[in-house]
């Protein structure tokens, strides 16, 4: 691989083909791979990658809203794609690219059918969100019925899922709940089928769902983090490859002299002799406040030089005193060796914000091994 002449993240393609076999092979034959590509592919590169996973198997796709879909079709995606939060707003859209609206409440499935009656649809493909215990998004166990009733109300539209959300799949305290919520899951599911007649696809599983409740997989699990190569815990992420590289490199390296500041509100005072380097990253790229003054840091020629003083919005400024630097010189934010859990953890939060924060901003690069 070229150093880095500017701030990259690299994203290896065959990291990503890595993780999908890792997390293919906990999976029987026969249950379906939805590949969770939402807020650009976690941050990655959303068509690199969804070109990638449909070369290796994925059978479905799954996004968060309406425009990612259609981006998706635009980047000439064909699998389905199921869209986790559309807006009612969004239902003429949803069915003119072909997506897969979740519908989740008594309102969107509603206007959901109305808006494929009038264009005439038949056997719309939607998938229905029950709400296990998230709390966030979902008919619960008690509308069954209001499910059944407007399905089988109109022939424009036909389930062709049901599906959950588990709350604390990677959290071992809470594993009593999270077999509270598959319980209840395969409760609504079984009154459904009799219900309705049909059979249409069960699955719960994320990541850690399908890591943890083997039991659970249903006839589809969906994958985000774990593609991307976070385990959400130390053995798991051991068995995965982080696909993501954030490289940058250095600008201009000063020598500040004892009782020097630098930065903006003079946050860092050396202390003593202090050699920095700038770099060309800051905030705007999603290396926030929170990683400053000293909290997280980055890899340069094999050393850490922790980050001095107050994150800028397009620069931060680290300590390179005894590290063997010059201008232009690549660093290492995160990746590969210097895990981004890890990173992530220096400022309080998780591999899922560190990584999906990357703005736009910072060049995609797709590599191979
Ligand atoms: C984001 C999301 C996923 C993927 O979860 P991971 O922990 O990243 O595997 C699965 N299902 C739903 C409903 C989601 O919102």
């Amino acid at each position: 691989m070229p150093k880095a002449r500017e701030t990259v993240l690299e994203i290896n393609l065959d990291a990503l083909a890595h993780n999908y076999n890792y997390i293919r092979s906990k999976l029987d034959e026969d249950v379906k791979f939805m590949a969770v590509v939402k807020a650009f592919g976690y941050g990655s590169d959303v068509a690199g990658i969804a070109h990638k996973l449909v070369e290796l198997g994925a059978d479905y796709f799954a996004v968060a809203y309406t425009s990612e879909g259609i981006a998706l079709r635009e980047a000439g995606i064909e699998a389905p794609i199921l869209v986790l939060h559309p807006q009612s707003f969004n239902f003429e859209a949803i069915i003119e690219n072909c997506l897969e609206p979740s519908l989740y409440s008594k309102f969107v499935l509603e206007e959901f059918v109305k808006t494929a009656e009038e264009k005439n649809q038949k056997e719309y493909p939607v998938h229905i969100k029950f709400n296990t215990g998230l709390n966030r998004l979902g008919f619960s166990e008690k509308e069954t019925d209001v499910v059944k009733d407007l399905l089988t109300a109109t022939t424009a539209v036909k389930a062709k899922s049901f599906f959950s959300h588990l709350a604390a799949s990677e959290d071992w305290k809470e594993r009593e709940f999270t077999l509270m919520q598959i319980h209840t899951f395969r409760k609504i599911a079984v009154k459904l089928y009799d219900d309705l007649g049909y059979s249409p696809m069960l699955h719960i599983c994320n990541t850690s769902g399908i890591i943890n409740y083997p039991k659970a997989h249903f006839d589809m699990v969906r994958s985000g983090i774990g593609l991307y190569g976070f385990g959400n815990d130390e053995p798991n992420d051991e068995k995965l490859r982080p696909i993501g590289t954030l490289k940058t490199i250095v600008s201009q390296i000063h020598v500040l002299e004892k009782g020097q500041s630098l930065g903006y509100n003079r946050a860092f005072i050396a202390e003593k002799r202090t050699k920095t380097a700038t770099l060309p990253i800051g905030h705007a790229d999603g290396i926030n406040r929170q990683y400053g003054n000293g909290r997280a840091g980055v890899t340069i020629n094999g050393s850490y030089a922790p980050i001095l003083g107050n994150v800028c919005m397009d620069m931060v400024m680290v300590d390179i005193t005894g590290i063997d630097c010059k201008e232009g010189d690549e660093v290492i934010v995160f990746g590969e060796t210097q895990h981004a859990t890890a990173f992530a953890e220096k400022g309080n939060t998780i591999s899922y914000e560190l990584i999906t924060g990357i703005s736009q901003r910072v060049k995609r690069v797709l590599i191979t091994d």
